[in-house]
């Protein structure tokens, strides 16, 4: 038997199926693989695709991997290094997954409750989750970075909010009567975010952003709100416009108005402010997040957000500022204060439910005051703030809980999340060696893979130009393979339960799929 010395070795996807690649070596193939005769080349390269198609399928049950070393029927020396495809490795370890997610198609459309919940082929079933793992019924424990849409700083199941609704539950989990914890939720909240001088609560961000809006229109008399392409704000038919690529398409069926929303591109000033002057006699608001979240995990400048508010606030509109996703994310409180703002609403959700849901609508005293329905008539009040499970004792309990944990904790635990972030950013982007850039700020992150000569991402345009699908392959390779858990597509957030060993795996994932493209 011969040992062949393995020379140049040579990593390819297999045409025929992206999934899979072969590594080969081997100083004939090689040759003949670089060489100008077309007819050897086909050879080689035939020999080398079949071979590790044929070995893939016989032999690559158990294992992401294996190197076979064989002497071909042309005489060729090769090595092959075979890779099971992700999807055959997902597909493999998630049988109990695809038998329940088929079950739930029967009863749910496409499956699932959330659209973005679903990805190719199936996604698995979570079983239960703590700390920084999910784990599935099929027993597989993914590190993740998805982390509940991202509302969960502290990781799955942190005992500082657990231990407290546990005490909460025997007393009661719902009564819709007022109940004590909000007041002293709404306590830390008002002193971390000062705009905050009237709160309501309501049971999902959709809720609160469609408050904000409806308080917009009510103050000012006006109609037309103004959003940012790629800007996500919730279901609600208020504000379902240019939220996915292409921007000037209709949203959806079933909305009966949209005439009233303008949109405009994120971090283009100029362009934002022609649009604006052209509909600002009848702007009611402007609604916009200081990270567009949804739309690429891109931070807005400064200047972008300043020029925005002083043309809001030089029009008699309001700025409603989403900190859904921002809030209680980069340090105990807002981004607004870091910035210099001064919004006139700010929607909270997420972070601040501690895990269970939540939307908050927080203003100064003259705008709430406007929902305010003793002192209104019908004629000329707003009227918001409905919900049976508004402000409900175990949500009121958790929130309070939440961040009663992160102020005491606010300067190690952001300093920690922060630093990881800019790491991942750097080391992402030194990983795959100028094809992608990582935008993000803090602990939130997302890899855009450049495409269609975009080299810098500053808006939802940029992003949605970028190779997406790669991006999506990326991270269900990572699933299948690493057992890391992004939601495929979607930004990663770093919680208080990650460390510089779970970023450390994470780059190696990475260079391992940077390798196959
Ligand atoms: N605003 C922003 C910025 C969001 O990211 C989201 C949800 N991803 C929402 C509003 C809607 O929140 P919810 O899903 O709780 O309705």
């Amino acid at each position: 038997m011969h040992i062949f010395h393995v020379f140049k070795l040579q990593i390819r996807p297999v045409r025929s199926n992206p999934h899979l690649v072969c590594v080969i070596g081997g100083l004939r193939i090689t040759q003949w693989i670089n060489s100008n005769n077309h007819h050897k080349r086909r050879l080689a390269i035939t020999y080398a695709e079949t071979e590790s198609k044929r070995i893939n399928i016989n032999h690559a049950k158990k294992y992401n991997f294996f190197l076979v070393f064989a002497i071909t029927n042309i005489n060729l020396p090769v090595a092959f290094l075979v890779l099971s495809t992700a999807l055959e490795i997902y597909k493999k370890k998630t049988k109990k997954s695809s038998l329940l997610f088929a079950r739930s198609k029967k009863f749910h459309v496409n499956g699932v409750s959330h659209n973005i919940r679903f990805f190719e082929p199936y996604p698995f079933v979570t079983r239960s989750a703590k700390g920084k793992f999910l784990k599935d019924i099929d027993g597989n424990k993914y590190v993740d970075y998805w982390m509940g849409h991202w509302s969960l700083i502290l990781g799955h199941a942190h005992p500082a909010v657990s231990s407290q609704v546990k005490k909460q539950l025997p007393a009661c989990w719902m009564h819709g009567t007022v109940n004590e914890m909000t007041v002293s939720f709404s306590e830390i909240i008002q002193k971390a975010v000062p705009v905050a001088e009237k709160i309501r609560y309501v049971s999902s961000g959709t809720e609160a952003t469609m408050y904000a809006v409806r308080i917009a229109r009510a103050i000012t008399g006006k109609k037309i709100i103004a959003k940012i392409d790629g800007g996500w704000h919730g279901y609600t038919t208020d504000l379902l416009k240019s939220v996915n690529w292409p921007f000037d398409q209709k949203e959806s069926k079933g909305i009966a108005d949209d005439l009233h929303l303008v949109s405009m591109p994120y971090n283009d000033l100029q362009k934002s402010l022609e649009i604006l002057n052209s509909v600002k006699d009848d702007l009611a608001g402007v609604i916009i997040e200081p990270v567009l979240g949804g739309g690429g995990c891109i931070p807005a400048t400064k200047e972008y957000l300043l020029g925005i508010q002083e043309f809001v606030h030089k029009n008699n509109a309001l700025l409603l500022l989403d900190e859904i996703v921002t809030g209680f994310r980069f340090s105990f409180g807002c981004l607004y204060k870091t910035m210099g703002l001064d919004p006139d609403i700010i929607t909270l959700g997420k972070i601040v439910g501690g895990g269970f849901p939540i939307g908050v609508i927080c203003g100064k005293d003259k705008i709430m005051d406007i929902v305010n329905t003793n002192s209104h008539t019908k004629l000329d009040r707003s009227y918001i703030g409905g919900g049976t499970f508004s402000a409900n004792p175990i949500t009121m309990t958790a929130g309070r809980a939440m961040l009663s944990h992160l102020k005491k904790n606010s300067g190690s635990l952001y300093g920690k999340l922060n630093a990881l972030g800019e790491s991942a950013r750097k080391e992402l982007t030194r990983v795959f060696d100028g094809k992608v850039v990582t935008t993000g700020k803090g602990s939130l992150f997302m890899t855009h893979f450049l495409s269609s000569g975009i080299s810098e991402i500053q808006s939802a345009q940029d992003a949605s130009k970028c190779d997406t699908k790669m991006l999506q392959r990326y991270h269900f390779d990572m699933i299948a393979k690493d057992e890391i858990f992004f939601l495929p597509g979607k930004l990663g957030a770093f919680s208080a339960v990650h460390s510089q060993s779970d970023l450390k795996d994470l780059v190696v994932a990475s260079q391992r799929f940077a390798a196959t493209i």
